[in-house]
């Protein structure tokens, strides 16, 4: 198996809305808001290869939006999500399989483009995209809270493609060689989050159940959970399993540190060390 990070650029979400119910007083030093209270954040993708299989695992936001829109995120699209596969040496074509762990536009937007006719396509001609039942039709049908992030425009093409396969939810399922999903439903439904078998590691990809290392302590939830003591209770059940195991995390929304291992000490579970991923 190999591993390749790719990059899709940073955008630019509240920090306020970031932190939850964390003081601004401390969060502000943990991640400096510019003058409109907006915290930088990443979109890290993962590419996993095996055999013939090259699995993508979310896809930022993508570049199909209109200008407002994209006024609100400010992403940079330092590099592209097509910019970084190429640079590393794949094409859209390549990719077999593009794994969604959940359908919010900063995830999935990616994943469908305009083609020359200003119709909306599969980025991945050749992919089958994976989602689960459960959250797809949360995300089809979605609650007032979380329309804002459930563009049907990143979705429902996908469907339309014929490409479109589910993973059942069953907790821990290995959905792939060497890959196992552990399903989270504290910040929308059935999140899932891929625990990856690598070198006799695990590397799992904390996609929003952890967006970044200022996240580990326990309280620091994202307001944009839909059930935060939920989150609360899975990032702790989670992260006592990652200490023990010593997994390794690795952040999508992360724009400082893309990994970490944690380490129990008096006052909880921190981080250990941060590192890149091919370092390992
Ligand atoms: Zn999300």
């Amino acid at each position: 198996m190999k591993l390749t990070v790719i990059n899709t650029g940073t955008f630019k979400l509240d920090g306020g809305a970031m932190f939850g119910v964390v003081p601004k007083k401390i969060w502000k030093n943990l991640n400096p808001p510019d003058e409109n209270n907006l915290c930088t954040w990443s979109m890290r993708c993962l590419l996993v290869e095996w055999d013939n299989r090259k699995l993508l695992i979310d896809c930022g936001m993508g570049d199909k939006q209109d200008p407002k829109f994209f006024g609100h995120y400010e992403p940079t699209y330092q590099p592209t999500l097509i910019e970084d596969l190429a640079s590393k040496g794949f094409s859209v074509n390549d990719i077999t399989d593009v794994f969604l762990t959940h359908l919010h536009f900063d995830h999935c937007g990616g994943a469908i483009t305009k083609n020359e006719k200003d119709q909306l396509v599969t980025t991945f001609p050749n992919a089958t995209y994976w989602s689960n039942q459960a959250h797809w039709e949360w995300a089809v049908n979605p609650n007032a809270r979380e329309k804002a992030s459930f563009l049907k425009e990143n979705f429902i093409p996908i469907l339309e493609s014929g490409q479109l396969k589910m993973i059942p939810v069953e907790q821990g399922i290995e959905a792939f060689p060497g890959i196992a999903i552990f399903f989270a439903f504290g910040h929308t439904e059935a999140m899932m989050i891929p625990k990856i078998n690598y070198n006799n590691q695990v590397i799992c990809y904390m996609a929003d159940l952890l967006p970044s290392v200022d996240h580990i302590p326990l309280p620091y939830v994202m307001a944009y959970d839909t059930r935060p003591l939920l989150t609360m209770v899975e990032k702790a059940a989670f992260l006592k399993e990652a200490e023990e195991k010593k997994y390794v995390l690795f952040f999508e929304h992360d724009a400082k540190n893309e990994c970490c291992t944690l380490v129990q000490t008096e006052k909880g579970i921190k981080a250990e060390k941060t590192f890149l991923l091919n370092s390992l």
